[in-house]
Order: structure tokens, then C-alpha cells, then sequence
């Protein structure tokens, strides 16, 4: 990790306030030593999280004078862009480095726009992830740390000066599951009128599955839609595709989705990622037939996006939309997620992995 700029009372060295860490009252506070009136307050944190400006100076209600004072007090957005890549769908992946010199990934994509306009975006919610899912770049070097509410909110900011959203889609690098306090307090902002005022049936939150965790999710009534990773039809195949689910049975799982199904009205959907020959054999996908019929749950199913060194493949199309029919076929709901910006290296953690990898590449 690079050096860090950070005092150790956990401040920036400069002492300047980074404002999505900052409450309503403080901002008011900042804006009123920085010689503006308080609801002042309000606006400049709309043009942060809202229209993701990042420059007082462009904040056109402030004058010259208080966005200048504000600026030696405060941090408008603490990230860095450190890439940007545009894929020829529009897909936009951006590698975003942290202050204490470690990175992220946010992708904005298309789609998801019903009424709202705009995309969808994909954020992370920690440095890294601890669960190494064989086939996923997020876990390849383990996990660092847990990301700041402040850090997960400014990941919006630099995704909307991409362009609007209307979805948010937690199901960038790491594991919500592991940091829920700061994730959902996130969502909090993303939901609420002051904030993005996104409705929460345009956010899913997607887990590899930690039953405790997911009830204490549920039990916080946010009606936010769950994903569910859950990659096999059995628990031999699941347990060697996601080595740390330990414990955790499919059937506990199943017994969640049905649960959660009765509390909420709403189905959980089941992430089946399509690995060529290891998942997606006529007899697997009886197998996860049988496995989800008469579940209150549904199935994306996600053709692999490969990974430079995988030994993992992707199936032809005809092989996921075969596997589709089947589970069909047998009353399970079931969809294919094409994936989106695979020329920006839109998987899960593959850009952040490649620049690790390729440190001359970091001075892009
Ligand atoms: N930790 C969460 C979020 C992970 S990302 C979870 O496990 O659900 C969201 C989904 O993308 C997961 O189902 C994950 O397994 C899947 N995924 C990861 N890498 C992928 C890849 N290279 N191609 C396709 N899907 C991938």
C-alpha cells in the first residue's frame, strides 16, 4: 500500500474535512466559518452527491470567496480517478484510489433507466474481498479493509460526473455481508429525500450468503432486493467454487429465501455465475432444478466474464440458453445476465487486480 496521508486520530494531515464524512450541522458549520449562509449547507452537498461536482469553485451559488474558504477547510471528494475506460457498450469502469493510496472499482453501465433516465451503477464495499471465490478477480490478494460509509457514498459521486443513474447494484469488490453497518448506512443517504432519494426496489444488494448476516439484514426491514451467490447445485461443487462458505448448506440457504420470501413478499434471486464444464452440464442444471423448484427464489444466471489467468472458461451461448430452458422448463424462474464492458475489464475486481499486478501502470 502507498503512503498514507492520513494523522493517526484517523484526520486528514492537512486537517481539512472530507464533506460526505461530515453530518448536515457540520457542513452547516464549514459553510458558515467559510463566510456562507447556512442553508448553503444543503446545496453543496447536492452538488457533491447529486451531480458529483467536486470543485467548490464550480458550485455556481457560491461565491468566489466562501468556495475558496471552503476549500481550505474542507475536501470536496476525497477519491482520486486513478483510470477511467470507456467499453464499446458505454459501459465505464473507473479505478478509484482511496486516501490511504488503495483502490476501488465503480462501474457505470446502461440500463436500468425505466423512469429515472440514466444507468446503473455497481459499487464496492470493501478493499479487496476475503471470500476468494476460485473464479473471481476480487479475492485474489484477500481483503485489506472495509470501506468508510463517506467511501462507499463518494464512489456515486465520481460515478454520476459519468452520467445519471436511476439503480444501484452492490456487486462491486468485496462483501456487503462483512461491512452492513457502513453499507447500509450508505444506502440510507442513497434513499433519503436530502440524499439521492433513490427508491430502495432500485437497489440490490447481492451476498455470497451469511445466514446470520442476512437475517440481521432482514431484520433492518430495508426493502432493498437481495442476491444470493450461489454458483452450484450442490454443496461439494458450491464449497469448491466459494472455499469459504464453510458450513453454509444450499439448503439453509433455500430455507433463507423462503423465509425472507413470507417477512418481505419478495423473492430472493440466486446468482448462478456459468463456468464452462465445471457448473454447466445438462446434469447440473437438473440438479439445480431440482434443487429450486417450488423455492420462493429465482435464477440469474452469469455467463463468466474471464479473467486473464483463470482456468475458467464461459460456455457458448447456446449452452447458457439451453441451461436457461431447462430450469424453465421445470417451473424455475430463470434469466441470463449478459455481461456488460467485458472489453473494460468489467469483471469483479479485474481491473484493480491488473494494476496491482502491473504497478508501471500506475501512473496512468
Ligand atoms: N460478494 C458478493 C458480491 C460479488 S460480485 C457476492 O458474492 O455476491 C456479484 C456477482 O458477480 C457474484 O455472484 C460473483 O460471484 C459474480 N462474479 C464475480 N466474478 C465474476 C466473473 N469474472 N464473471 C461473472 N461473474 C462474476
Amino acid at each position: 500500500m502507498s503512503e498514507s496521508n492520513d494523522r493517526a486520530d484517523g484526520a486528514r494531515a492537512d486537517g481539512r474535512k472530507i464533506l460526505l464524512q461530515c453530518t448536515p450541522a457540520e457542513i452547516e458549520q464549514l459553510v458558515a466559518a467559510a463566510g456562507g449562509k447556512k442553508f448553503q449547507a444543503k446545496s453543496v452537498r447536492r452538488w457533491v452527491l447529486e451531480r458529483g461536482v467536486d470543485d467548490f469553485n464550480k458550485m455556481s451559488d457560491l461565491s468566489k470567496d466562501v468556495a475558496k474558504k471552503l476549500s481550505e477547510s474542507c475536501v470536496a471528494v476525497e477519491n482520486r480517478v486513478r483510470e477511467s475506460r470507456k467499453a464499446p457498450d458505454g459501459t465505464v469502469k473507473l479505478l478509484l484510489e482511496l486516501r490511504d493510496g488503495s483502490t476501488i472499482e465503480t462501474v457505470w453501465m446502461h440500463g436500468g433507466s425505466d423512469v429515472s433516465g440514466g444507468g446503473t451503477v455497481c459499487i464496492s464495499t470493501q478493499v479487496g474481498c476475503a471470500m476468494a471465490c476460485k473464479f473471481c478477480a476480487s479475492g485474489m490478494n484477500g481483503v485489506v479493509r472495509n470501506l468508510d460509509t463517506y467511501e462507499i457514498l463518494e464512489q456515486l459521486s465520481r460515478a454520476r460526473q459519468v452520467a445519471p443513474f436511476g439503480r444501484i447494484v452492490v456487486m462491486g469488490i468485496g462483501e456487503p455481508a462483512l461491512n452492513l453497518s457502513n453499507v447500509l448506512a450508505a444506502l440510507d443517504e442513497v434513499t433519503s429525500p436530502d440524499g439521492l432519494n433513490i427508491s430502495a426496489r432500485k437497489i440490490t444488494i447481492s451476498t455470497i450468503g451469511i445466514p446470520e448476516k442476512m437475517k440481521g439484514f432482514l431484520k433492518t426491514e430495508k426493502p432493498y432486493s437481495l442476491a444470493i451467490s450461489l454458483h452450484a447445485p450442490n454443496d461439494a461443487l458450491r464449497r469448491e467454487l466459494i472455499p469459504t462458505a464453510g458450513k453454509v448448506t444450499i439448503r439453509e440457504l433455500l430455507m433463507f429465501a423462503n423465509h425472507y420470501f413470507k417477512q418481505t413478499g419478495r423473492e430472493v434471486t440466486f446468482e448462478y455465475v456459468l463456468l464452462r464444464k465445471v457448473n454447466d452440464r445438462m446434469a447440473q442444471e437438473r440438479e439445480l432444478a431440482g434443487v429450486l423448484r417450488g423455492a420462493r427464489a429465482c435464477v440469474n444466471l452469469i455467463p463468466y466474464n474471464p479473467i486473464p489467468g483463470s482456468p475458467y472458461g464461459r460456455p457458448d451461448e447456446e449452452t447458457c440458453r439451453e441451461f436457461r430452458e431447462v430450469l424453465r422448463s421445470c417451473g424455475v424462474v430463470a434469466t441470463i445476465r449478459w455481461s456488460k464492458g467485458v472489453e473494460a475489464d468489467a469483471a469483479c475486481g479485474q481491473l484493480r487486480i491488473a494494476r496491482l499486478e502491473a504497478p508501471a501502470a500506475k501512473k496512468i
